[in-house]
C-alpha cells in the first residue's frame, strides 16, 4: 500500500459526499495502492450510513466506527493506526484543508522530507474569534513548550511511515498529534495554503473542546506552568513584605495599624494566587492519573475492512 489518507469524521453526514468525490479524484493516479480510512467518532447523525453507501462507488473506502465519541484527536489516532501505507495524508472531513495540494505535498516528500504539513497563511469564513484565539495559543504555545510546534498548523499533513511509527511509539492518552510529529523530529517542512470556509455543517470544536485541545497542549509539552508557582510566590513575598513596612511605620509613627480594608485586599489577593497555582497543578495531577490508569484510547465497533477480508476468506 503505497498511501493511505486518514478522516476523522464526527457528525459529518453533509460532507462525506464531497469529500469521497474529491478524494477519489486526489487519489486516482494510485489505484488499488490507495486506501480512504473513514473514521466515524461516535456521531449521532447518518455519517455511518452516508460513510457506507459512498463504498459502493469508491472501492478505495475503509470505513472504521469507534464505538463512542472520543474527539478529534483520538479518532484521527484510530484511523493512523488502521492506516497500511508507506504514506500517510491527514485532513478534516469538511474540506477546510484542499486535498488538492497532495500532489504538492507528495514531491516535496520526493525530496526526502519526511513530515509535510500545511500552514494557515490565511483563514476564510472563520470567526473573528476563532482566528484570534488560535493566533494566540499558537504562540502562547511556542513560547511555553520546549518543543518547537510550527505556529499556525493543524494536523493537515502527509507523513511518511517511519515518522507515523514514531508517533504511535508514543504511549500518551492525552494526545496532540500535530505537536507528537514536531517532538518526532526527522525533516519536516511546511506548504503555505488558504484555509477555506467549512464546506457543510457546522464546527465540531466549540470553546469548551478549543480550551481542552489548548490545555491538553500545554501541560503535555511544557512544565512552565507548574514553575509559575515559584515564581509567583516570590512576587507575593515582595508584596507582603512591602505591606509589612508599611503597617510598622504606620504603627510607630500614627499609633494606629490601617484597618480591615487592607487585609480584605490582602485576603482575596493571596488565596486568588493560591487557588491558581493549586488549579495549574490540578491540571497536571489529573492527567497523571488519566495516564497511569492506562485505559485503551478507543474500541472499533465496526470495520469494513476486517468485513471484507472475512467475506474474501470465506470464499
Ligand atoms: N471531529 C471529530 N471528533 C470530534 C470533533 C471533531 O472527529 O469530537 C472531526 C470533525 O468531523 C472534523 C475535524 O475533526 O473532520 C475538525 O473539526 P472541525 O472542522 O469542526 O474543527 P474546526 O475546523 O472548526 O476547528
Ligand atoms: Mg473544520
Amino acid at each position: 500500500m503505497h498511501l493511505s489518507i486518514v478522516v476523522p469524521c464526527m457528525n459529518e453526514e453533509a460532507s462525506i459526499p464531497a469529500l469521497v468525490e474529491r478524494l477519489s479524484q486526489v487519489v486516482a493516479p494510485w489505484r488499488t495502492q490507495a486506501e480512504i480510512i473513514l473514521v466515524d467518532d461516535g456521531s449521532t447523525d447518518a455519517t455511518w450510513e452516508e460513510i457506507e453507501r459512498a463504498r459502493a462507488t469508491c472501492p478505495n473506502l475503509v470505513g472504521l466506527r469507534l464505538s463512542a465519541n472520543r474527539g478529534h484527536q483520538v479518532a484521527l489516532t484510530a484511523g493512523l493506526e488502521a492506516a497500511r501505507g508507506e504514506r500517510i495524508f491527514m485532513l478534516d472531513a469538511d474540506l477546510q484543508d484542499p486535498p488538492e495540494l497532495l500532489p504538492d505535498m507528495m514531491s516535496m516528500m520526493d525530496r526526502g522530507y519526511d513530515v509535510v504539513y500545511g500552514q494557515r497563511a490565511r483563514r476564510e469564513g472563520e470567526t473573528a474569534f476563532k482566528r484570534a484565539t488560535a493566533h494566540v495559543f499558537y504562540r502562547a504555545l511556542n513560547a511555553m513548550s520546549d518543543v518547537d510546534i510550527p505556529r499556525d498548523t493543524g494536523d493537515f499533513r502527509l507523513v511518511s511511515r517511519r515518522a507515523l511509527d514514531a508517533v504511535l511509539a508514543m504511549p500518551e492518552r492525552a494526545r496532540f498529534v500535530r505537536g507528537m510529529f514536531a517532538w518526532a523530529g526527522f525533516r519536516q517542512i511546511g506548504l503555505a495554503y488558504t484555509r477555506s470556509a467549512r464546506e457543510a455543517g457546522e464546527t465540531k470544536y466549540p470553546l469548551r473542546k478549543m480550551v481542552r485541545l489548548a490545555t491538553d497542549a500545554m501541560t503535555a509539552f511544557s512544565t512552565k506552568p507548574l514553575r509559575l508557582a515559584t515564581r509567583l510566590s516570590f512576587l507575593s513575598l515582595a508584596v507582603a513584605g512591602l505591606m509589612m513596612v508599611y503597617v510598622l511605620y504606620s504603627l510607630v509613627v500614627y499609633q494606629t495599624a490601617p484597618g480591615w480594608a487592607s487585609i480584605v485586599l490582602a485576603i482575596a489577593a493571596f488565596s486568588g494566587v493560591q487557588l491558581l497555582t493549586l488549579g495549574i497543578l490540578g491540571e497536571y495531577v489529573g492527567r497523571l492519573y488519566l495516564e497511569a490508569k492506562g485505559r485503551p484510547l478507543y474500541f472499533v465497533d465496526e470495520d469494513t475492512r476486517a468485513g471484507a477480508e472475512r467475506a474474501a476468506a470465506d470464499l
